[in-house]
């Protein structure tokens, strides 16, 4: 397998578009499963976690948003400003495999497969984030919801090049929880990102492992923006109870080797009530 070694976005796209049957590898925790299973036989690779622009993070306090490099990794995302600025995506990225996975794969990679049960993918989501693409024809920008389309289905072009996600700093609350059946290195049977956006009074809840990509659950959102005391982010028992419902109600589970298609339907509105008590304070995190 050729390796080539790009050092701008420019030159990989350029590479890309050159080698049509090169593939874009980052810090390959799913591809390399891929090609030692037999499944991906990529004929040379394109190792895009050494160019600069896309393994940075920047602030832009006169939008109040954050852009982060598409091979930024898991352990970038755990501490310090990146994680004060986005809680949810650190959340989330605390729960991904282990210190050596957390320390290759990245974001981009975790966009780049899709798989429902991406850790980083509801925080997006939920988030609202858009995705930055780059092809020798130029770049352009989408919602990751229309990235998205299906299992580990996107709509990258070939020749085409995850740049950056941009995610908005939120003035309230978010958080991420998932369940498996272990406790670490545990691919999530279920798993809920809820934003709480008090300047907006908008709620955001996304859902992974439920569906065939990341699900959002717009009358639960609703429901919620209208019955939230937003002061304080509490809810009644009984409207978390609602919320809980509308949440499950949205999900569209399977039932697989991991779980049942009922237990992932009951997890996903436990978890997202679980993160609205957490919000106002009335349940700690495990
Ligand atoms: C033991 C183990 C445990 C794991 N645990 C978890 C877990 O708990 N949660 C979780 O979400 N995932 C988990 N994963 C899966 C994996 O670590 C993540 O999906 C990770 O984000 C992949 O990132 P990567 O940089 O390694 O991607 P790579 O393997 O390098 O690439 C993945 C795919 O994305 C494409 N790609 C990568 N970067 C780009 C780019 N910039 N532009 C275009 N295409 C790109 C590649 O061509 C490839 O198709 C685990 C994997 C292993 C092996």
């Amino acid at each position: 397998m050729a390796v080539h070694l790009p050092g701008t976005v420019e030159e990989a796209v350029d590479h890309l578009a050159a080698v049509p049957s090169s593939t874009v590898l980052a810090g390959g925790t799913d591809l390399m499963v891929e090609v030692n299973d037999g499944h991906r036989r990529p004929s040379e690779v394109v190792v895009v976690n050494r160019i600069p622009e896309l393994r940075s993070w920047r602030y832009d306090p006169r939008t109040a948003t954050v852009t982060i490099g598409s091979a930024v990794t898991y352990s970038e995302m755990l501490d310090g400003p990146l994680a004060t600025l986005v809680p949810a995506l650190s959340q989330a990225a605390r729960t991904v495999g282990s210190p050596q996975i957390r320390n290759a794969g990245t974001l981009g990679g975790n966009l780049g497969t899709s798989s429902p049960a991406g850790d980083g993918l509801p925080v997006l989501s939920a988030l609202g984030a858009e995705v930055e693409l780059a092809s020798a024809a130029g770049r352009r920008r989408l919602p990751v919801g229309e990235f998205m389309v299906g299992v580990k289905r996107t709509v990258l072009a070939p020749g085409e090049l995850i740049v950056s996600v941009t995610v908005p700093v939120v003035d309230g609350w978010q958080g991420y929880a998932k369940v498996g059946v272990r406790n670490a290195m545990v691919i999530a049977v279920a798993s809920a990102c809820v934003v709480l956006d008090r300047s907006q009074r908008q709620v955001a809840v996304a859902l992974g492992s439920v569906g065939p990509t990341i699900l959002r659950c717009a009358a639960a959102e609703a429901q919620l923006a209208a019955t939230l005391d937003w002061s304080t982010l509490g809810a009644s028992d009984a409207d978390l109870g609602r919320f809980a419902e509308l949440v499950s109600a949205a999900s569209r589970p399977i039932t697989d080797h991991r779980s049942s298609a009922e237990y992932r339907r009951h997890a996903v509105g436990v978890l997202a009530r679980r993160l609205v008590r957490r919000a106002s304070g009335t349940e700690v995190a495990a």
